[in-house]
């Protein structure tokens, strides 16, 4: 890890660039994908599947009883431990459904909105070096607070042909029964365009190497909704002296081992913080089971000491991080200053870790400084809004005045006489019953 003591500003903006975003060779190759499975469908998803995953299913969809038996031999200690993430992140996602109350914006005016869920939504999960099946959680649960109607899983098998089995109880308990044991870029063909046995969907969400990301870029320009842009994982530290150097250097290197590309990165104030945190990093990396993915990614990472607190939080603003811990001695006091981040940690024993497991906020978020305006999943992104407005004859006496002067001043004569042929229709009514009176 590079260690930078007072250093100037350029030295701060090397420190904090972004490691290299995903190479674009591979562009051809996924364009070919997606090609193949829109034209060839199931044939073609076989075919792919039997080049990139060594196994191609006879019937993608797993069977209930498979689902069935993998949740048995998930050891009972595990699965409660599911079923206590899953209540604390539907606990979290729950209180984001607010309904809308009616405003009269006007008098005669009533507007409102409603929050209708997506119909169709697709969750893709990774298979690889690492089951994420607590993503499997993260996704699954606010699509069915939401209300989705249909909702899928597509994730790929191993060489054996079978999807881990962490993953499927994890869907079973989260109410997810519609699992396709299929990866890549062609999982996200198939929930794109649809096959003869995968339905397609409005919305794609969820992780994935650079090929899965490159094609969900890909089908979000031809109309399929995607969750957000993807890249690799981070963590900022802020350290004042009160933090314990122990665990922020467990913290750094829990973010470090996530893929070779993450990025973690300590502010603070404290020379001695520095000093302890090298030393704690040098002792604790030794042991990960991850060890040369956590060194790799330690060489895209800075300890950094900057003059007072408040300088750091102005760097990690600047910086937008994916996760952000706050290990201060008044972190509800430095929370209150975090202008983008993703999800913030306060105080010495929120690690970053519980975040991605169990405090019960989403951990998928926004990385690349794309959290100086996206934000992390929630129940909102499973949704989308219609409004609704009722102008009563009142209303458009109103509000019709307005709307004809500034359609006429936007030169479009057909919208001023929508509400003037309206007008006009109140007037005469009015004449008439006057002159009836
Ligand atoms: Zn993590």
């Amino acid at each position: 890890m590079k260690r930078l003591i007072y250093p100037g500003p350029e030295e701060i903006s090397a420190a904090l660039g972004r490691p290299s975003a995903a190479n674009r060779d591979i562009d051809s190759t996924v364009r070919e994908i997606l090609a193949m499975v829109r034209s060839e469908g199931d044939a073609a998803l076989r075919q792919l599947s039997r080049r990139f995953d060594g196994y191609a299913p006879a019937s993608f969809k797993v069977d209930e009883e498979t689902i069935y038996q993998a949740s048995a031999i998930v050891v009972p200690e595990l699965r409660e431990a599911m079923q206590e993430a899953l209540s604390n992140i539907t606990a979290f996602h729950s209180a984001q459904l607010t309904g809308s109350e009616p405003v009269m914006t006007a008098d005669g005016v009533k507007c409102w909105s409603r929050d209708m869920p997506i119909e169709k939504v697709g969750l893709y999960i990774p298979g690889g070096t690492a089951p994420l099946f607590s993503t499997v959680l993260m996704l699954a649960i606010p699509a069915r607070l939401a209300g989705c109607r249909d909702i899928i899983i597509c994730t790929p098998p191993g060489r054996d042909g079978r999807v881990n089995p962490l993953i499927l109880c994890a869907a079973s308990l989260a109410g997810v029964t519609d699992i396709y044991a299929v990866g890549g870029a062609q999982a996200i063909a198939a929930m794109a365009y649809g096959t003869e046995s995968i339905p397609s969907v409005y919305k794609i969400f969820g992780p994935g190497n650079s090929y899965v990301t490159r094609a969900k870029e890909l089908v979000q320009l031809e109309g399929t909704a995607i969750d957000m842009p993807a890249g690799p994982s981070e963590l900022l530290v802020i350290a004042d002296e009160s933090a314990n150097p122990l665990f922020v250097a467990a913290d750094l290197l829990s973010q470090a081992e996530h893929g070779t590309d993450s990025q973690v990165i300590m502010l603070t104030d404290s020379k001695i913080i520095v000093d302890q945190v090298e030393a704690e990093l040098k002792k604790q990396a030794a042991l990960l089971d991850r060890n040369s993915i956590a060194r790799q990614s330690l060489e895209n990472s800075s300890l950094i000491l900057l003059d007072t607190i408040d300088e750091c939080l102005d760097v990690s603003n600047r910086y937008a991080p994916e996760h952000l811990i706050l290990a201060t001695a008044d972190p509800q006091r430095h929370a209150a200053a975090v202008v983008n981040a993703g999800s913030v940690f306060l105080g010495n024993f929120s690690s970053e870790s519980t975040g991605d497991y169990m405090t019960g906020p989403n951990h998928t978020l926004p990385t690349g400084g794309y959290a100086r305006s996206y934000s992390g999943l929630s129940t909102a992104s499973f949704m989308k809004k219609i409004f609704f407005q009722e102008v009563t004859a009142e209303g458009i006496m109103k509000i019709g005045p307005a709307t004809e002067l500034m359609a006429g001043a936007e030169m479009l004569s057909g919208h001023m006489n929508a509400v003037s042929v309206r007008l006009k229709f109140l007037e005469d009514e009015q004449n008439r019953s006057t002159g009836k009176a």
